[in-house]
């Protein structure tokens, strides 16, 4: 007799799964190896930004005062009394009617508070002569303008960026405390799978759902052990799950969670003694992820369909690594937009299409089976379509998810 499940409303899965994620620790790394990682602390700023008056172009330092009254009839002149570029100080003190040349970057000089451009000044033997009045801190990067020294500039649980690496770089930290990564596990299950490099033979298809969810993982920036490929037999499935179970905070495995003959997951974790938060999620594609726990760590049983396999990874799997990486943000983006065009197919479970998002429009992907490869492909979203007796027609306004999003630099931007 086929088992009997309840499927479980999308966002109750992913609170169960979310309620069970614990951060692992932390530890401090080099900021060259930061890239990536999630912040364990607030940067606060330890100096003024910028750190003094710098002047923010090419030009002539000067006294606003002395140019008052200038005008195309009323050149008035300055003396040019010094020179300096970036990183040099000057160490003169301007007086009335004097400039310094100065260079984009350098620290403004003493009693001076403004910058001519070179553009706006003619030169003459003595120094320069200007023809329109300047204010006081006009063209003056002025210190602190950017940042205030003590500030938290970005908030403990962050991910890094390279903007965040600047930051990091401009106040001092070469170290730096992040959240310790999980150790994910990837298995994927199926008598059909071969390898990437092997010919096709009848029956039997490449494994693309273990190379798909490396590159998921990595662009969170997770790294993965690896432990292939096992057949559909109850035994060898479970040494393996075993095994890898105790050498990971998290596996993923791909394929037999369904109620087939030769679905051995369902048994796999009754055998570990793993609790199964879920084994049923109404959704489509992907109703039958499976998400347990075993001494603490998780097993993410996600469907063999590519199409089911990647919106679960994203669904469950993201936010729950994102926690236990310490994260402060652990869910897409989400946005609506105005589909597209029809999406006849009604269903009582939330559907979750692979769609193209423009920043207005959003439109399926492509073919939109749950096996379907294409369309995770060329997708940079996921429509949620709530589960219900109708379809959807173009212009409909719809639920959007912005998938890898995770630096702020949204795919669907590109
Ligand atoms: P399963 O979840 O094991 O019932 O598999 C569902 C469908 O996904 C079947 O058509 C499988 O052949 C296919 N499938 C399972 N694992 C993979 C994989 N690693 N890569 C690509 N397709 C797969
Ligand atoms: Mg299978």
């Amino acid at each position: 007799m086929v088992e009997k499940r309840t499927p479980l409303p999308v966002a109750e899965a992913v609170k169960k799964v979310v309620e069970q994620a614990f951060s692992i620790g932390t530890e401090t790394i080099d900021l060259e190896e930061s890239y990536g990682r999630i912040l364990a602390e607030p940067i606060i700023a330890s100096s003024d930004v910028p750190p003094f008056d710098r002047s923010p172009y090419d030009g002539f330092a000067i006294r606003a005062i002395d140019s008052e009254g200038a005008s195309g009839d009323n050149r008035i002149a300055f003396k040019v009394i010094d020179h300096i570029g970036a990183g040099e100080v000057s160490s003169k003190k301007l007086q009335a009617f004097e400039a310094i040349r100065i260079m984009t970057g350098a620290q403004l000089p003493k009693a001076a508070d403004a910058v001519v451009m070179f553009e706006q000044t003619q030169e003459t033997d003595e120094g320069i002569t200007i023809r329109k009045p300047f204010l006081s801190l006009e063209n003056v990067s002025l210190q602190g303008e950017d940042l205030r020294r003590n500030e938290v500039v970005i908030e403990s649980g962050s991910f890094i960026n390279p903007g965040t690496i600047a930051l990091l770089a401009t106040f001092g930290y070469s170290q730096i405390l992040v959240a310790k990564q999980p150790t994910v596990g990837i298995l994927s299950t199926g008598t059909e799978l071969l390898a990437v490099e092997d010919d096709l033979v009848p029956g039997k298809i490449r494994n693309s759902n273990g190379p798909m969810i490396v590159a998921q993982l990595k662009r969170m920036g997770l790294r993965c052990k690896m432990y292939g490929m096992s057949i559909d037999n109850l035994d060898e499935s479970y040494r393996v799950v075993k095994k890898a179970a105790e050498e990971t905070d998290c596996l993923i495995t791909t394929g037999g969670v369904s109620v087939g003959d030769f679905d051995f997951l369902p048994a796999i974790y009754e055998k570990l003694g793993a609790q199964v938060l879920f084994n049923k999620v109404a959704m489509r594609p992907g109703s039958v992820t499976t998400v347990a726990v075993a001494n603490g760590r998780f097993l993410f049983g996600l469907s063999g369909n590519p199409s089911a396999c990647f919106t679960g990874f994203e669904l469950f799997a993201r936010p729950a690594l994102l926690k236990m990486m310490g994260a402060q943000k652990l869910y897409m983006p989400h946005t609506i937009a105005v589909l597209g065009e029809d999406f006849k197919k009604a269903n009582p479970f939330t559907r979750f299409v692979r769609a193209i998002y423009d920043g207005k429009t959003v439109s399926p992907a492509g073919f939109n089976k749950s096996n379907a490869v294409s369309s995770i492909a060329r997708g940079n979203a996921l429509i949620v379509l709530p589960g219900g007796s109708r379809g959807y027609q173009t212009g409909d306004t719809v639920d959007v998810l912005l998938l890898g999003t995770e630096e702020g630099a949204a795919r669907w931007q590109l």
